[in-house]
């Protein structure tokens, strides 16, 4: 099982954006130290070519990016101090999904350890997000095959804004966003399927109307290949999330989206997406979580 891995540049930020961010330093080390991958199954992706974030970024975004002119209004939207290394990192998570794509094909399920970064449209950044992985490795697949039907099913409990908007006039991708209805991004998109939940809903209830959808969506739209975006800010404990699963709950919503594709031979990559609990214990077993889920496929 191949995954992407993040060179993550954590002390080069503020002390103040250290939390949840050091959970792309954390995450390996425990996969690693509780023998869900093995140091073999990583890979360091290559920072993705101008030319293919093109394919998704407008001209004047990119451009403003890349010489560091964006304005103090965007930059606040975005939510991080900007800096070059921040942007370089964003061409380096988007090739990983890229590259996670040509893996899950080969066998079934491939992850990036970070990435999901959906608040990213064509031509700004928000809610700390400055590229658009997802929507930039989908860009990039469908110059290459045209003919290719794409899923992008996004279970963080923000909605997948930028991606919905990004997608909004293209058949041959289908964008599912199951989100907390009363969450951030308060003004939402149109996915191609939105399921807006209310607040306080438990595990049951969710995992009763994912499971309703999953298997009739792949059915009806029948793609060539997934992208998951996996955040864990479902759980109850999150700070942001206003959803109310457990983490074993959280492991159950994983195992249906995966087990399904899987079964169904569909190719899928998993994203990690946004997640806030007050402990990064937390955080890290519940990311654990959907790489064990997959694992446990693949074997
Ligand atoms: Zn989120």
């Amino acid at each position: 099982m191949r995954v992407a891995f993040d060179p993550i540049y954590i002390y080069e930020l503020p002390p103040g954006h250290r939390f949840p961010m050091e959970k792309y330093e954390l995450l390996p080390e425990q996969l690693m130290r509780v023998g869900v991958l093995d140091p073999r199954d990583f890979f360091a992706p290559g920072a993705m070519d101008e030319s293919d974030i093109l394919l998704t970024h407008s001209n004047d975004y990119w451009g403003r990016l890349k010489k560091q002119e964006l304005t103090p209004r965007e930059i606040r939207d975005i939510g991080f101090p900007m800096t070059p290394r921040l942007v370089e990192r964003g061409r380096y998570i988007a090739q990983g999904t890229l590259d996670c794509a040509g893996y899950a094909a080969q066998d079934g399920i491939s992850l990036n350890i970070a990435g999901g970064t959906h608040h990213a449209y064509a031509g700004r950044g928000e809610g700390f997000c400055v590229l658009n992985d997802i929507a930039l490795a989908t860009k990039v697949l469908l110059q290459r095959n045209p003919g290719l039907r794409i899923l992008v099913v996004d279970l963080d409990v923000h909605q997948g804004n930028g991606t919905a908007h990004i997608f909004r006039h293209e058949p041959r991708v289908f964008t599912f966003s199951m989100h907390g209805a009363r969450n951030y991004p308060l003004r939402k998109e149109k996915s191609d399927l939105d399921i807006g939940l209310p607040d306080g809903t438990t595990d049951g209830a969710y995992l009763t109307v994912l499971t309703a959808q999953w298997g009739k969506l792949l059915d009806s739209f029948r793609p060539d290949l997934v992208f998951y975006q996996a955040g864990v800010d479902v759980l109850a404990e999150d700070q942001l999330g206003r959803l109310n699963l457990t983490i074993a709950g959280c492991e159950e919503r994983d195992l249906i989206v995966l087990s399904q594709c899987f079964r169904k031979g569909i190719p899928l990559v998993v994203t990690m997406g946004g997640g806030y609990p007050q402990r990064l214990s937390t955080l890290l077993d519940a990311h654990t979580n959907t790489f064990k889920v997959a694992k446990a496929l693949i074997l």
